[in-house]
């Protein structure tokens, strides 16, 4: 199982915090009673005012993001908590109308005459959003957008790891949404746990599996639905005839993102056993080529906390004493604790039972596994839990599709990786212990909806003849429905 342990938040308290999330659960409640269903205008105008406020706040955005991470690409706060989430805005206001719109549904008109059905779209009410640290804005703001869609209401807790971000996000919202229509609460664990107990319309959570399961039976309480967006060990499966710079390129390239801290970065990769060594070589050329000095740069994250950091030494610590092989990839340059930035290294062939083999490991460490042919590669992958993101990398299109219907997971890349998760168009979520239910797009939009069924009764049915006391009419029904 994997398991990851997971740092000690600061301690706070909470009572103000809970007191307040209790207040604005109440107001939005009372407030969605007296305006259940906002029309197509009603809802783009939100969206629009979600995205005006991104753009309107991208610099303290910037700022907010750099202070909690340390040092942070502000290029990338840019793309990904700014652009990211205003393209998805941009593109859930341009969709909606469709997505509203009520669909239709076959009625056997011999039984049902010229009954109407179909699927309504409904908003489901006040929902829940618990977010973690390593996309503050993107998983707070992004869902968001098709929670407002749907016509919800919403309140939004950020993660106690990123206090800069929480307390601007709680500003950026109060100046922008009514509190009884959406509003942010911030403080440490216990607010977190009093939020995941609320009798919400709908909860979503989005952090570690570990918590993912309290939060679960919390929800099951009261009967809460869920849409759990959780992590695990995203494989890339590089075949024969794709050990070459590209697929590296690619594969590091996507490690180096917030050094390694994305919820859809590679966690290990296998590699054919012949290809080990280029595998490494290839690696170490593109370090050297494209970014030497990585550590010594802005593009690189710091790691979220100090515990955050001395867990990814740990666990590097762990395998070179197993006696692992150990490549670091930038090999003059140290851990810097004061900016917590961490150089990458691979980790070859570790035993099942390290630390890197268990956990997620969410930092700059990338376990190389060495296979023997495709069948052991996909083996190895379904030994494990399904993972958030898998990669292939071949030529040969038809290995690709070997492994894409032998495995599952919640998305899937061919020949690059995590762009599953950047397209607003794309539903996106796990499976199994890396999550259920999606959100982005029309999937996110169907997600914090009610697809409620309605039937409107036409003439010349036959619906009568369904109530008791039986009598001709329905044995008749009957008789024709089995073609007597
Ligand atoms: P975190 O420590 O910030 O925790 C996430 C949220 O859970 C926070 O808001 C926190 O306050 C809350 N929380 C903590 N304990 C709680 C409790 N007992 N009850 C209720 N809420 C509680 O973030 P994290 O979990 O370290 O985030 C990293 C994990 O999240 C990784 O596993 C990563 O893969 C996953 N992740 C998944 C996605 C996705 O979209 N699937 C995205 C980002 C991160």
């Amino acid at each position: 199982m994997t398991a990851t342990h997971r740092p000690m938040a600061p301690s706070t308290d909470d009572s103000g915090a809970i007191n307040e999330l209790q207040e604005s659960f109440g107001r939005q409640r009372a407030a969605f009673a007296r305006d259940p269903y906002p029309s197509l205008e009603v809802r783009q105008d939100h969206l629009g005012a979600l995205a005006g406020m991104m753009l309107g706040s991208r610099e303290r955005i910037r700022r907010a993001v750099s202070e909690d991470f340390s040092v942070h690409p502000e290029l990338f706060t840019d793309l990904v908590e700014v652009l990211g989430v205003v393209g998805r805005a941009v593109y859930a206001a341009e969709q909606l109308s469709s997505w509203m719109a009520a669909e239709a549904r076959f009625t056997d008109p011999g039984l049902y005459g010229s009954a109407q059905a179909a699927i309504r779209y409904q908003p489901k009410g006040v929902v829940g959003n618990i977010v973690p640290w390593n996309f503050p804005f993107d998983l707070s703001v992004g869902p968001l957008v098709e929670m407002l869609a749907a016509g919800n209401r919403v309140i939004l807790k950020p993660s106690e790891f990123t206090p800069a971000c929480g307390e601007l996000l709680k500003e950026m919202i109060a100046g922008t949404f009514d509190s009884d229509h959406v509003t942010v609460v911030t403080g440490g664990v216990e607010l977190a746990r009093a939020f995941s107990q609320q009798r919400w319309d709908h909860l979503l959570y989005t952090g570690n599996p570990e918590v993912g399961r309290l939060i679960a039976v919390e929800a099951a309480k009261n009967l809460v639905p869920v849409t759990l967006e959780l992590g695990g060990k995203c494989p890339a499966i590089l075949a024969a005839d794709s050990i070459d710079a590209a697929s590296v390129e690619q594969v590091l390239g996507t490690k180096l993102i917030k050094n390694g801290q994305m919820c859809i970065s590679v966690d290990y990769c296998l590699v054919p056993r012949d290809g080990v060594d280029d595998f490494v070589a290839l690696a170490q050329a593109h370090m050297a080529e494209h970014a030497p000095n990585f550590t010594d740069t802005d593009d690189c994250t710091g790691i979220i906390t100090e515990r955050h950091l001395d867990r990814l030494i740990d666990l590097l610590d762990e395998a070179r004493d197993a006696g692992c092989a150990i490549v670091e990839l930038q090999p003059t340059a140290k851990v810097d604790r004061a900016s917590r930035r961490m150089p990458l290294s691979l980790v070859l062939d570790p035993a099942d039972d390290l630390g890197v083999m268990r956990e997620e490991i969410f930092g700059p460490i990338l376990v190389v596994k060495p296979y023997d042919t495709i069948d052991d590669a996909i083996t190895h992958v379904n030994a494990g839990e399904k993972p958030l993101g898998l990669y292939v990398f071949a030529k040969d299109a038809t290995i690709a599709d070997q492994v894409l219907t032998r495995t599952s997971s919640g998305g899937a890349c061919v020949n690059t990786c995590a762009v599953q998760g950047a397209l607003p168009a794309l539903g996106f979520g796990g499976i199994g212990t890396s999550g259920t239910g999606r959100h982005h797009g029309i999937e996110g939009f169907r997600e914090f909806s009610n697809p409620r069924g309605v039937v409107t009764r036409g003439e010349g049915d036959l619906i009568g003849a369904l109530y008791p006391p039986y009598g001709d009419l329905a044995q008749a029904v009957v008789t024709a429905a089995l073609g007597g």
